[in-house]
């Protein structure tokens, strides 16, 4: 043991070391290290260059290097980096409320920031909880989550995410809330078209309402548009109104987890904006809020439920980096970029051009079995047969090896493969909100290689 702390090594058998040693086995450790980016481009410290189709983990909306934030953190830096919040108010958190709060429109006159989507979701969850405690509807306590569905890491936040990987370890450190399933639209069950399945998935988050005893459900969270979780799934219009209706029947509480979505990523600041009549609660936004450049997540509210909480003594929940002065500082910064550059149009537009792209590639491609998004939320479902629909045998590895040839293409893709390839097996097509068009024609030509690389080796 003694060795042990003097050698600076820790229970993971290496002294420090990149952050691969928590996800990878010893040996595996495979990626580059970045030296710098600029625009959607990023650099190893090889000199070797790549082109960004997802934007990360769908977060750097502006790319790298934009200039107007890097100068907004550094002024902010020069001034205050950090004030508490029992002492002190701060300006960029009042201005970046003021701006969210004005894009966001009726209905959410309320920002809280946190420090990302998990805290998000779990502020989220806690300002629900209180506000039908102070109402005096304590019995409400279950929130319903949908499968697969994803909405941050931290134990709140996996309660009421659907994954079984991570349900089968920490059950039992957590309370496991009921799910409804997803609306999927690509893969169906026998018997159903995408409107009648959506029309079932409604039904059964009402009869599981009904089932869990409407009385003790405080609300559902749902990402309007799918993230990785289901693949970029947009469901058909009448889910939206339905889930709203069978919310408001139910006295139950409508949270959009907006944490991809948000921000402009789907060519409106809010998701929720596409379905005008069926607006959520309360929302979350993270990722594209600050963009990468700091680390920000955000719970939109409105003021009756904030003020109903404050009156009955206050939000029990603080973070030390609730409005934090810099984060807020650069969300600001790249809010106003997204609105003054107009970002959001930029992001519809190049969405409409990217799928049109995709869908040329998938005429020719045996693997490329679905292409479905909104804005620039896209994704891609891989299969080994485009009539079949067939998922990719886990033997195959479809979205290790196809994120590794990319990065050999100077390609970043973003993947996921399903609990058990259940529900299949995708890329997220999510380029930063700047994305030219012929930046989408470099991405799509680099995927289409990525593709046909990969094909041939399944094939062989
Ligand atoms: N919700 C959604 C929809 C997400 O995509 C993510 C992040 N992938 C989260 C919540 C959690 O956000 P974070 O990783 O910033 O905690």
């Amino acid at each position: 043991m003694a060795d042990a702390i003097d050698s600076g090594r820790d229970s993971f058998g290496a002294r420090g070391g990149p952050v691969d040693v928590f996800y990878l086995p010893e040996g595996t450790h495979r990626h580059p290290t970045v030296s710098h980016g600029d625009g959607v481009y990023l650099w190893d410290t090889d000199g070797k260059r790549y082109i960004d189709a997802c934007s990360g983990p769908v977060t750097t909306n502006l790319g790298h290097r934009n200039m107007r934030v890097i100068e907004a953190m550094r002024a902010q830096a020069e001034k205050i980096c950090f004030a508490a919040r029992q002492h002190f108010e701060n300006e960029p958190n009042i201005a970046l409320s003021d701006l969210a709060t004005d894009l966001a429109g009726p209905g959410f006159e309320r920002a809280f920031f946190v420090s990302g989507g998990s805290e998000a979701t779990e502020a989220a969850i806690k300002l629900a909880r209180q506000y039908a405690v102070a109402r005096g509807d304590a019995g409400r306590w279950k929130v319903l989550g949908r499968d697969p569905g994803y909405h941050g890491a931290s134990l709140g936040a996996a309660s009421v995410t659907g994954d079984p990987t991570s349900e089968a370890v920490f059950a039992s450190v957590m309370q496991v809330m009921p799910k409804v399933p997803a609306p999927f639209t690509y893969r169906l069950p026998e018997n159903h078209d995408t409107d009648s399945y959506a029309r079932h998935c409604a039904a059964a988050l009402e009869a599981t309402i009904v089932a869990e005893g409407a009385e003790s459900v405080l609300a559902f969270i749902m990402e309007p548009v799918g993230g990785l979780a289901t693949g970029a799934l947009v469901a058909p219009d009448h889910y939206y109104s339905a889930v709203r209706e069978i919310c408001d029947r139910h006295g139950v509480l409508l949270i959009y987890d907006e944490v991809m979505s948000g921000a402009g990523r789907t060519g409106t600041f809010l998701a929720a904006e596409h379905w005008p009549d069926s607006r959520p609660d309360i929302v979350t936004l993270a990722k594209g809020i600050a963009a990468g450049y700091t680390p920000l997540g955000m719970v939109l509210a409105p003021s009756e439920m904030v003020d109903t909480v404050a009156r009955s003594g206050g939000f029990l929940h603080g973070h030390t980096y609730v409005a934090n002065p810099l984060s807020c500082a650069v969300g600001l910064a790249v809010l106003r970029e997204v609105v003054d550059r107009d970002l959001m149009s930029n992001a519809a537009a190049m969405g409409t051009y990217l799928r049109k792209r995709l869908s040329e590639v998938q005429e020719t491609s045996r693997i490329l079995g679905d292409v479905r998004g909104l804005g620039l939320l896209n994704a891609i479902e891989i299969v080994t047969d485009r009539d079949k629909k067939e998922i990719p045998d886990a033997a195959l590895r479809a979205s290790t090896r196809l994120t590794e040839i990319g990065m050999g293409n100077g390609l970043l893709l973003y993947s996921r493969r399903t609990a058990n390839g259940k529900y299949g097996e995708w890329l997220m097509l999510t380029p930063p909100l700047i994305v030219s068009e012929e930046e989408t024609d470099e991405i799509v030509e680099r995927l289409a290689k990525t593709l046909t690389i990969y094909e041939s080796e399944i094939i062989a």
